[in-house]
């Protein structure tokens, strides 16, 4: 192997090459959470059932699939064609009973390869005889994958997201799930590269950990020496539905984003731990405690018809949670990008 001087000449892009670049680069870099329906189980003019969609450089995985879901995904205009995983936080129905409608509408197009869909243990025992009644000739594969609602554990990986599972406390097995981007590669000190004679070629190995060995004096220099620390993954963390559980904190720690549900104003403290829900106090106690960076409400009881019934939610989580936002359906959530959350529908 022969270390030789190389001199990169790099031409530096244009005002045009980084404006035609751009939209290709959001697409790739995107990170963010449409919300599709932030209702509770009582259906209201106001909001719909639980359902969300997680896009990740244009992967789309829908998280819980109420009653409207695909009503939803229209308004949303989320291609229905590149869901290809769907994560059911539990077997209520408003968790649940949009999956047989969303499946159907699947297998009539022509979407081929396969929808995997995670969920508690007995998610296959119910819904694959009601796929077989309902829509039994898919042009698609439906694989079911059941996960353990107890302990945290991964259940999906690719090259650059994992998602784990957040064991809740609800009144039937449940659990939130965590969307994690992986580490991106360190950043190259370039100018240290040149000095150090190391061909171009290593470049790409040495951003990925490798140390670099001089071949002529058999030198080694660590990675740390040419790099820089690479961008932290970005994460959002999705907690619906659940009492007050100091025990996820430790998964969520840090999360950019965080869905928490708030089912009721803390007057009715005791009303939601027995009903297995949370406050939007408690909420946002569970936000500052696990250093997330911004807390979505939602899940809203049926009690509150209107904007301004839901804006003591708001208020008494910002008490302790000042970056609180209210969930609303066609809202658009930034992972990672707070100042970005906004909403299409009446803000309040
Ligand atoms: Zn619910
Ligand atoms: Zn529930």
């Amino acid at each position: 192997m022969q270390s030789g001087s190389i001199t990169a000449s790099i031409d530096l892009p244009t005002v045009a090459d980084v404006l035609r670049w751009l939209p290709t680069f959001c697409i790739l870099d995107c990170f963010n959470v449409t919300i599709l329906g932030c209702g509770s189980a009582k259906p209201t003019l106001r909001h719909s059932p639980s359902a969300q969609v997680v896009n990740f450089r244009d992967n789309r995985f829908l998280v819980d699939c109420g009653e409207g879901v695909q009503v939803g995904l229209c308004r949303s205009q989320v291609p229905l064609g590149r869901i290809g995983h769907i994560f059911l936080s539990h077997l209520h129905g408003d968790h649940c009973l949009g999956l047989v409608g969303l499946i159907s509408t699947l297998g009539l197009g022509q979407r081929t390869g396969e929808v995997v869909i995670h969920g508690p243990a007995d998610t296959e025992r119910i819904f694959r005889p009601l796929f077989e009644f309902f829509c039994p000739q898919l042009s698609m594969e439906v694989r079911f994958e059941a996960h353990d609602t107890q302990h945290s554990s991964v259940i999906y990986e690719s090259a650059n997201m994992r998602v784990t599972t957040i064991p809740l406390h609800h009144r039937v097995p449940c659990s939130g799930f965590l969307f994690e981007e992986l580490p991106r590669p360190r950043h190259l000190l370039v100018e240290r590269c040149r000095e150090l004679d190391i061909p171009v070629a290593y470049y790409r190995g040495i951003t990925l950990g490798n140390d670099w060995t001089d071949p002529a004096s058999g030198q080694v220099v660590p990675n740390d020496l040419l790099t820089s620390p690479g961008t932290p993954g970005r994460k959002y963390a999705y907690c619906s539905d659940t009492i007050y559980a100091e025990s996820i904190i430790p998964i969520i720690e840090g999360a950019d984003l965080l869905y928490h549900e708030a089912t009721y104003a803390h007057a009715d403290v005791v009303k939601a731990r027995q009903r297995g829900h949370s406050t939007a106090l408690q909420a946002a106690q569970i936000a500052q405690k696990a250093h997330v960076g911004q807390l979505v409400l939602g899940h809203y009881s049926a009690q509150f018809l209107s904007a301004e019934m839901e804006r003591p939610l708001l208020d008494e989580a910002r008490t302790v949670f000042a970056n609180t936002i209210l969930a609303n359906e066609r809202m658009v959530v930034e992972v990672g990008e707070s100042t970005k959350g906004q909403s299409t529908k009446d803000e309040i």
